[in-house]
Parts: structure tokens; C-alpha cells; sequence
């Protein structure tokens, strides 16, 4: 009985393998071509890179709350948080990071700092071409992931 349900099993595996044969060949053109994330339909839900954004008035909305380093199971958000001025005003709120770094050595992408950040200051973006031959490189700083600020257009 034995024998019957292997042969049974290896006919099963195999009708899938020579059904798979039969359809047609999908080729992603990645490097060169777009990447197979790029226009995907799961892309929106996709954790890449981190952005850090800002508000409509070009302000950083990130104000050095500390709740996503606190949320990071990886320990891997590094912030130091300064005041703002009347003469230099970085954010909305009282405090801004001045520095904001993310270690992407020990990151797991899980997402729990964008959960915890209160103002939707850190998001995930689509990036994932990350990979370096120097682990320094994968220390991302605040300049690397801050958007850039684009000035609104008077309407016509
Ligand atoms: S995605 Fe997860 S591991 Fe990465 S920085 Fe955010 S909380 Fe930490
Ligand atoms: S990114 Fe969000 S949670 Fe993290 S320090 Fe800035 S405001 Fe707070």
C-alpha cells in the first residue's frame, strides 16, 4: 500500500511540475528593466525604505516624541531632538529631530514605528534596493529619508 500512495504522490507532484512547464514563461527585465515590486498591485501595502515627511507648509512633521524608537523591537531609530526658535522653525511643535537616523543593519521592516508615530511623520516608502557591500551605508540619516520639500504653486 505503501508503495501505491508514493507512486501516487510522485504522479501528483509531477502532473503540477509538467503543468507548470506548459505556461507560459514570465521574465522580469530587473535590473535593467522596471523592478518587480514597481506597479505591482500589492505595492501599496509594500514596507520599504522609510520617508520622513512633512506637513503642507513644508514644516518636518516629525517633533522628536521619541514613540517610534520607543515602539522599535530592533532598538534601531536613533534621535536627538532640538528646540524650535521664532528664527529657525523646523517642525509645527516645540521640539524637532535634529538628527534622525535609522539603522538598517538591525531593521525588520515590521512597521511598528509608523503605527506608533503620532503625526504620520514616518512612513514606509517602496524603496528596497538597499543592499551594500558596506554595513556603514545602511545607516540611514535623516537627510537620506526626509522628502523633499516641494513649494505649492499659487492657483490661477
Ligand atoms: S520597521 Fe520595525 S525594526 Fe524597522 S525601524 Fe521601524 S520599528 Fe524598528
Ligand atoms: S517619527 Fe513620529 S513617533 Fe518618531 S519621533 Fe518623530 S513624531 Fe515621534
Amino acid at each position: 500500500m505503501s508503495i501505491v500512495r508514493n507512486i501516487a504522490g510522485i504522479a501528483k507532484g509531477m502532473s503540477i511540475t509538467f503543468g507548470e512547464m506548459l505556461q507560459p514563461t514570465q521574465v522580469e527585465n530587473y535590473p535593467d528593466g522596471p523592478g518587480p515590486l514597481r506597479g505591482a498591485k500589492f505595492e501599496q501595502r509594500y514596507r520599504g525604505a522609510h520617508v520622513l515627511q512633512r506637513d503642507e507648509n513644508g514644516l518636518e512633521k516629525c517633533v522628536a516624541c521619541f514613540l517610534c524608537a520607543a515602539a522599535c523591537p530592533s532598538n534601531c531609530i536613533y534621535i536627538e531632538a532640538d528646540e524650535n526658535t521664532e528664527e529657525k522653525r523646523i517642525s509645527s511643535s516645540e521640539r524637532y529631530a535634529k538628527v534622525y537616523n535609522i539603522d538598517y543593519n538591525r531593521c525588520i521592516f515590521c512597521g511598528y514605528c509608523v503605527e506608533a508615530c503620532p503625526t504620520d511623520a514616518i512612513t514606509h516608502g517602496h524603496g528596497f534596493e538597499l543592499a551594500t557591500l558596506n554595513a556603514t551605508n545602511l545607516v540611514m540619516r535623516k537627510e537620506d529619508m526626509l522628502t523633499p520639500f516641494q513649494a505649492r504653486t499659487e492657483e490661477k
